[in-house]
C-alpha cells in the first residue's frame, strides 16, 4: 500500500469525516468547531477543512488572518464561519473583513483597528476574555471598558458582535471550574453594559469531550479530531475516534554483517519530525512485525536493527497510524518520547509529502 514511497504521512479523510461527526454528535446540542491551525495539526488545513465542511461541519477555527484567507481561498464556503483570534500589532483586518472571517478582539486597541477597517462590509467580532491562561484576552480589568467600546461600536454599526470565548488550560477539574466561573462572571458583566453574545465558548478537545458543563454554545476540537485523544488511559478507539494521519516509509539499504546482524535504513531522520527521543522508546512494524527504533535518529535517516529478519530493500514500514499493520499509534509515541501526539504529526516535516486517501 506505501508502494514504495520513501517516506509519506497518508492521510485518511474518511476517518476525519468519521472522527468530527462522532465528536460534534457527542458535544450536540453545542455547535463544533474544528481547529485547523498548524496546517490542521500537519494534516493539511484546506484538505481537513473541505472534507470536515463535507461532513457537515460549520465552524472552523483558523489562528490568524493569513490561516483564515488560506482557506477561504482553498474554496471553503461563506455558508462555514472561520474565526481568527491571533493578530499582529499592525495587522490588516479589511480583506478578511471582506471574506467573511469572524475576528477577535482582546483589547480595546483591536477592537479600534477591526471597527475602523477599510471594508465593504461590517466586522463580524468575537471577544476573548482571559481566565486564568494569561494567553490573550482581555484581563478582568480590562474587560468592562472593552464591552462599554463594543456597545458603542455595535449602536454606531461599525461592528457585529458575534461570541465571546475564552481559552482554558484543561489540566485539572478544579482550575477549569474556576475558569468557567470567570467566564460566566465576565459574560454577566458584559450583560449589565448592554452586551449580549449569540454564541459562547470555552472548552477545547479534552473538557469538552468530557463536560456537558463546559460546553456552552460551542466546542472547538483539534486534537480529537486527528484521532489523538487528549487524555490518559482510554484509547481512540475507546473514545470511537480512528487515528488520520499513518506515517510510512520504506526500507532503502540493509547491511549484513560479519557476526550476522543485519542493520535497515529509513530515509526519515528528525528534519522530518522524527522525535530524537523516540531512540529505544518507539517500534515501527514491518510486515506486521515489530521493530525497536533502537539507533540514533540522524538528521534524515535512521537506522533500525533488523537482525532474524529477512526485512529487505523495498518493504514498506510503518511508523505510526491506526495499528493495521502492527504499528503504533502517534499517542502511544507521544507518551514513549515525553510529548504529546498533536505535536508529533504537526512537526512531521516538509520532505514528507501528504497523501490523502477517502475524500
Ligand atoms: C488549539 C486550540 C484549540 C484546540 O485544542 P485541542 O486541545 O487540540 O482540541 C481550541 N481553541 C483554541 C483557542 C486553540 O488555540
Amino acid at each position: 500500500m506505501t508502494g514504495r514511497l520513501l517516506r509519506a504521512a497518508l492521510v485518511d479523510l474518511a476517518a476525519l469525516r468519521h472522527n468530527v461527526i462522532s465528536l460534534r454528535e457527542r458535544v450536540a446540542p453545542a455547535q463544533f468547531m474544528i481547529v485547523v491551525k498548524a496546517d490542521a495539526y500537519g494534516h493539511g488545513a484546506v484538505p481537513v477543512a473541505l472534507a470536515a465542511a463535507g461532513a457537515g461541519i460549520r465552524h472552523f477555527g483558523a489562528l490568524d488572518i493569513p490561516n483564515a484567507l488560506a482557506l477561504r481561498a482553498g474554496g471553503l464556503g461563506e455558508e462555514n464561519s472561520v474565526l481568527s483570534w491571533l493578530h499582529l500589532p499592525d495587522e490588516e483586518f479589511g480583506e478578511a473583513i471582506d471574506a467573511g472571517v469572524q475576528l477577535t478582539a482582546s483589547t480595546i486597541e483591536e477592537l479600534g483597528r477591526i471597527a475602523d477597517a477599510e471594508a465593504q462590509r461590517t466586522p463580524v467580532v468575537q471577544f476573548k476574555i482571559d481566565t486564568g491562561l494569561n494567553r490573550n484576552g482581555a484581563t478582568a480589568l480590562q474587560w468592562p471598558e472593552l464591552m462599554r467600546e463594543a456597545a458603542a461600536f455595535e449602536s454606531a454599526g461599525r461592528i457585529r458582535i458575534q461570541g465571546v470565548w475564552t481559552h482554558i488550560a484543561e489540566a485539572s477539574e478544579d482550575e477549569d471550574t474556576i475558569a468557567m466561573a470567570r467566564f460566566e462572571h465576565a459574560i454577566e458583566v458584559a450583560a449589565s453594559l448592554g452586551v449580549r453574545f449569540p454564541v459562547r465558548h470555552l472548552a477545547a478537545s479534552s473538557a469538552g469531550f468530557r463536560r456537558a458543563d463546559l460546553r456552552y454554545d460551542m466546542v472547538r476540537m483539534g486534537g480529537h479530531c486527528w484521532g489523538i485523544p487528549s487524555f490518559d488511559g482510554i484509547t481512540a478507539t475507546e473514545m470511537g475516534l480512528i487515528p488520520v494521519m499513518t506515517l510510512v516509509s520504506t526500507v532503502t539499504a540493509v547491511a549484513e554483517r560479519s557476526d550476522g546482524s543485519r542493520l535497515a535504513e529509513l530515509p526519515l531522520g528528525f528534519v522530518d519530525g522524527l522525535p530524537r527521543e523516540a531512540r529505544g522508546r518507539v517500534f515501527v512494524a514491518i510486515h506486521g512485525r515489530r521493530f525497536l527504533l533502537d539507533r540514533e535518529i540522524w538528521h534524515s535517516s535512521t537506522l533500525l536493527d533488523v537482525t532474524g529478519s529477512d526485512v529487505a530493500v523495498g518493504d514498506p514500514v510503518y511508523l505510526f497510524g491506526t495499528g493495521d499493520h502492527g504499528e503504533q499509534t502517534v499517542r502511544e509515541w507521544g507518551d514513549r518520547t515525553g510529548t504529546l501526539g498533536d505535536e508529533i504529526v504537526t512537526r512531521i516535516g516538509v520532505r514528507v509529502p501528504r497523501i490523502y486517501s477517502g475524500a
